[in-house]
């Protein structure tokens, strides 16, 4: 039955009622005073002063353990504290140096709820892992966290700040800034959309972020999207070593976890691997077009899910055996198999502009980027299979390209040449690119013909190189790992090298090199490892053999 008004404004003082109740005991838990110090001007923003003073006295009621003082700007204390504008509060300033540029009204009585709570029982609340970023943070950290009353998003970045304030007061200093009541501050950081927060005037998070994620931003003064745990242990014992966090090496994490293998993933470099220095990426499914840092948190975050992530550790070291050891700059891991994910790196040109125009025209890259060159002139550089594949894959997307080749000859297999006759692309033989042109983007490459010594200007809007990768098998050729002829991982169709329990995926196997085909091959890989750990093909093998 639907209850009457009466009926429901009995129930409402029944809630109000047990909230006190509850504020009550959390407050009888409060060991320290709690200065508030409201330092006003006459006749300005009276309205806020006013809305502070009432919530002073709100809380008052609940505890004793509040002490409130109220100043003029032109009193001795905002001198001594340093406060030149109105409304300002400051919270418990003999210990901490947080202060509220605003009124707690709306959402922001909740932060203001629990920064006295904090300041009362004079601890941060910080996680374990937030309490080792904050306390490595040596310089100065000035914190402005602008907030709105009606954001219910704010009291949650807000809380995160006055928990950092509360644990190193020596270092951090924290503005909470309402942005109705300091539209002008609000104006000049262009804190129209809140929560944002800035340390060291460095946009540190824009959103609500999680307290771990804050901390780190905070700490590394930049915006952080994800946090990755840090783990102290000097040994780890698991059934599964990924070396790589790329998008091979991620994937198997995923695959590998999920069949019940416990995985770890170690990665020397940027997680996400190549993915991460991509600007854009048009032909990964499912995205018609996402930034390739994007897509790298993605794929993190996705990984963390299952796969327990050791960023900034490099693989220096591999034992195979029963168990594989594995060591690393920081660890050492114990594994019944390990799966080298190390990836490729293109070879460069290495002439002027190659790098300045790195994204701007220059690519590596044809699947990827041919399509923004439809219509436009572009070389392509290299003469063997992949540079002719390429050029025929740049020339059939409507690109009108030109192959340049340093030989007289290509490397080329004949079929692929002929193909390029047929399509009568063009080459220029014995010719080098000597410099790369462009102000903004590509313009133009030098060339040179290194038999007449003859230089000229081509005009082009692209210049793709394809002269080859450098695979990342030192570690793999320290243990013995055999090698194709031109220097990737052999493997056989499960990706097993020829060492027992190391295994490969990705673009250190040579073939297609897409991030696609990569995570393909690393899900490929974790499903085959989990297989052979349950049923061991080197014992099987032995068996046939008839050897120990
Ligand atoms: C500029 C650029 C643009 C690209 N654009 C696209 C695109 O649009 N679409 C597409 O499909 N593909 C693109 N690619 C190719 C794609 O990024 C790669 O094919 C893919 O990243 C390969 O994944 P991977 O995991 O095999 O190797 P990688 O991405 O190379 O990752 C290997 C990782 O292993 C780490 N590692 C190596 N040795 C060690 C060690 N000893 N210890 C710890 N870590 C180690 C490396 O630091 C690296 O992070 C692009 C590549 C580049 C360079």
């Amino acid at each position: 039955m639907e209850k009457n008004n009466a009926e429901k404004s009995d129930d409402a003082l029944r809630d109000d009622a047990a909230l006190v109740r509850q504020l009550q005991s959390i407050f009888k838990n409060i060991s320290s005073e709690i200065p508030l110090f409201l330092f006003t001007e006459k006749g300005k923003d009276d309205v806020f002063c006013q809305v502070i003073r009432e919530a002073v006295r709100a809380f008052r009621s609940l505890t004793d353990k509040i002490r409130f003082r109220e100043y003029t700007l032109d009193h001795d204390s905002a001198k001594q504290w340093n406060v030149d504008s109105a409304p300002t509060l400051l919270i418990d300033p003999e210990r901490y140096r947080i202060r509220w540029l605003g009124a707690p009204m709306g959402e922001e009585g909740r932060t203001f709820l629990e920064t006295l709570i904090l300041v009362g029982m004079g601890k941060s609340h910080l996680s374990e892992q937030s309490l080792k970023m904050v306390h490595r943070i040596e310089e100065e950290r000035r914190i402005k966290v602008f907030v709105s009353a009606t954001c219910p998003y704010c009291p949650q970045q807000a809380v995160n700040a006055v928990k950092a304030a509360i644990e190193r007061p020596d270092r951090i200093f924290l503005e909470i800034i309402d942005i109705q009541v300091r539209p002008g501050l609000a104006d000049a950081y262009d804190a129209h959309s809140v929560p944002m927060a800035f340390a060291n005037d460095v946009l540190i998070g824009h959103g609500a972020q999680t307290e771990e994620v804050f901390i780190s931003s905070l700490e590394k003064l930049e915006p952080q999207t994800l946090f990755i745990p840090e783990i102290d242990a000097a040994f780890v014992e698991t059934d599964l070593v990924i070396v790589g966090g790329g998008p091979a090496g991620l994937t198997a994490g995923i695959y590998a976890d999920r069949s019940g293998l416990k995985s770890v993933v170690i990665e020397r470099g940027a997680l996400g691997g190549q993915v991460a220095t991509t600007p854009v990426v048009e032909n990964y499914p499912g995205f018609t077009q996402v930034g390739g840092k994007t897509l790298v948190d993605i794929l993190v975050s996705h990984a963390l899910q299952y796969v327990r992530i050791f960023p900034g550790e490099e693989v220096l070291d591999i034992q195979p055996g029963t168990p594989i050891q594995v060591n690393t700059s920081r660890r050492r891991f114990s594994a019944r198999a390990v799966l080298l994910a190390t990836g490729a790196v293109h070879k460069k040109l290495g002439v002027p502009g190659e790098e300045r125009l790195s994204g701007r025209g220059v690519s590596y890259c044809s699947t990827c980027d041919g399509p923004l060159f439809k219509g436009k002139a572009a070389v392509m550089v290299g003469g063997g299979n992949s540079a002719v594949t390429e050029a025929l894959h740049l020339h059939h997307m409507g690109v009108s390209v030109t192959l340049v080749h340093r030989r007289d000859t290509l490397r080329a297999q004949e079929f692929l040449a002929g193909q390029l006759k047929e399509n009568r692309i063009p080459i220029l033989w014995n010719t080098e690119i000597q410099e790369i042109l462009g102000n903004r983007r590509v313009e133009a490459v030098r060339l040179i013909n290194n038999k007449t010594k003859k230089t000229q200007n081509f005009p082009v809007n692209g210049v793709f190189i394809a002269i080859g990768y450098t695979p990342a098998v030192e570690l793999a050729k320290k243990i013995g790992v055999a090698l194709t002829r031109d220097g990737y991982i052999r493997r056989d169709e499960r990706h097993r090298t020829n060492i027992p329990g190391i295994y490969s995926a990705g673009d250190v196997e040579g073939g297609y090199k897409q991030i696609v085909t990569a995570a393909g091959q690393g899900a490929e890989a974790a499903m085959a490892i989990f297989e052979d750990l349950i049923n061991p093909y080197w014992q099987r093998q032995d068996r046939r053999t008839g050897s120990q």
